[in-house]
């Protein structure tokens, strides 16, 4: 093993954090963010409303549906998708600069932009976040009583397909706790400075 500075460090490869809703992506990234402050996580553009307490252009970049549109006309965005009503997407330039410069680069993002990553760029290695059991995922997505039978329901269904998608994956985290999926990914994520020689 020898250590190796950054510019002569071997391309390093996008991971991409994805799996179903209500398994805890959100509270995995936001322990990474607080936790491991080294790992460099892409900030997506999205056109919902900023949450209580958000930060434009660090929680994400809250754009217009009007500038989302000419984003993608444009060709910036790396994948986008459409979810729970609005548009999310990865600024491709941050990425590529990363990448570029050997550095490694995350994205948490939902399943349909995890496939298009897959199919733009097939050597990042893409991990499945999986709840510790479906009993589990059904009580995180009905948790928060408020919903119809119907609703639920359609969420159910939507989750059981989801979780069929596990098989497209390079790795799976399970999410027994944040803090126990947090540090299996950032070990997933490797080092840019140490490379493996002969
Ligand atoms: P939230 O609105 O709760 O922050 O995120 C909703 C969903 O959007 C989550 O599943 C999150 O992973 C996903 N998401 C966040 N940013 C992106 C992105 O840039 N692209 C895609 N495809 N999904 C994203």
């Amino acid at each position: 093993m020898s250590i190796d500075f950054p510019h002569a460090a071997p391309a390093q490869r996008l991971t991409v954090l994805s799996g179903p809703s209500g398994v805890g992506k959100g509270s995995v990234k936001a322990l990474i963010q607080e936790y491991y402050p080294w790992v460099w996580l892409s900030v997506s553009c999205t056109t919902r409303q900023p949450r209580p307490g958000e930060v434009d252009g660090a929680d994400y970049h809250f754009v217009s549906t009007d500038q989302f549109e000419s984003m993608i006309a444009a060709g910036e965005f790396l994948e986008w998708a459409s979810y729970a009503g609005n548009l999310y997407g990865t600024p491709r330039g941050p990425v590529e600069e990363r990448l570029r410069a050997g550095l490694p680069a995350l994205l948490e993002i939902e399943l349909q932009g995890a496939r298009q990553v897959r199919r733009s760029m097939p050597d990042s290695q893409l991990v499945f976040l999986a709840p510790p059991s479906w009993d589990e995922l059904v009580r995180r997505l009905t948790g928060r009583g408020t919903e119809d039978a119907a609703t639920i329901e359609r969420r159910l269904k939507a989750a059981r397909a989801e979780l069929a998608s596990e098989a497209e994956f390079d790795h799976t985290v399970t999410n027994v706790s944040i803090e126990q999926a947090a540090s299996e990914l950032v070990e997933l994520l490797g080092s840019p400075a140490i490379v493996k020689s002969g």
